[in-house]
């Protein structure tokens, strides 16, 4: 299956794919443009002519954007709403002339306004999307959420209910499921029962065919303590990572890394523990 990390853009977004690669990635992520501006500088088409060859010469099969934090499609507020689609839209649009396979999005917060509301409000954002741009190849993927401050996705059936709400508007639309936002929104994940019980709960909610990426990180948190903060496979509070990496649902699908980078070993030692992981299961 494909492994890779988040990788950083400085320098420039034509950098992501030879800094994947120099890991051993066969998949990666990177953002977008600044994660926290909602200006976005335009890609230049050398940055996306040196992008694509970069991609081409390197080992990796599937790319993915991660798309600005400042995103919010639950906002009751209309002024950020309409600024939050404006700039989801940019994310896909640039996506789509690099040929990065997915964006990755979080939903964003209701701010107390609740999930009724906030899932009629990310469905019509996406419904305008594909209605301005349909037919994109770039697929949009909703991310599940670890549920502090009221954010949207915390539980699989706000994102199948999402998804339903888009219906057969012209985009594609996936999941993302990360497993830190998942163990402390409520999800165990340790034993082999917890995770056949989470991909039962996720088929029946979401439907296992719309998930597309993982996001692979331990928890600082506890079980239900909706804290997102991640920590390096194997020392936060998830437990082991075995019987989730040797599902049979986990087995063909891209494996993404974002774990902490404070020193230069981090990224590598993560990446070992779960190649070791993943073979100790063959
Ligand atoms: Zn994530
Ligand atoms: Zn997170």
């Amino acid at each position: 299956m494909p492994l890779g990390v988040h990788v950083s853009i400085a320098g420039g977004i034509g950098n992501g794919p030879a800094r994947a690669a120099e890991l051993g990635c066969d998949t990666f992520q990177c953002f977008g443009g600044n994660p926290r501006g909602w200006k976005q500088k335009d890609i230049s088409d050398e940055e996306v002519a040196r992008f694509k060859s970069e991609l081409k010469e390197s080992a990796v099969a599937v790319s993915v954007i991660h798309a600005s934090y400042l995103i919010n499609i639950s906002s009751p507020e209309d002024a950020l709403y309409e600024k939050s689609i404006t700039l989801l839209t940019e994310e896909l649009l640039r996506a789509e002339k690099l040929g990065v396979d997915y964006v990755v999005v979080h939903m964003g917060s209701s701010r107390g306004a609740g999930s009724d509301f906030a899932i009629g409000r990310v469905a019509a954002a996406i419904r305008r999307i594909a209605a301005a741009h349909p037919g994109l190849k770039t697929e949009l993927l909703l991310e599940n959420t670890a549920g502090s401050g009221e954010t949207t996705g915390a539980r699989f059936e706000e994102v199948g209910a999402v998804i339903d709400g888009v219906g057969d508007a012209p985009i594609k639309l996936g999941f993302c499921f990360d497993t830190c936002h998942a163990f402390a929104s409520g999800y165990p994940l340790a034993t082999e029962e917890d995770v056949a019980s989470l991909f039962k709960e996720m088929d029946k909610e979401i439907g296992l065919s719309r998930l597309k990426v993982i996001h692979l990180n331990d928890s600082k948190g506890a079980l239900g303590s909706r804290k997102d903060r991640h920590d390096h496979i194997g020392e936060g509070c998830i437990g082991d990572f075995g019987p989730f990496l040797r599902h049979r649902v986990v087995g063909e699908l891209p494996l993404i890394l974002e774990t902490p980078k404070k020193k230069p070993d981090d990224d590598p030692r993560n990446l070992a523990l779960v190649r070791t992981l993943l073979a100790s299961g063959e």
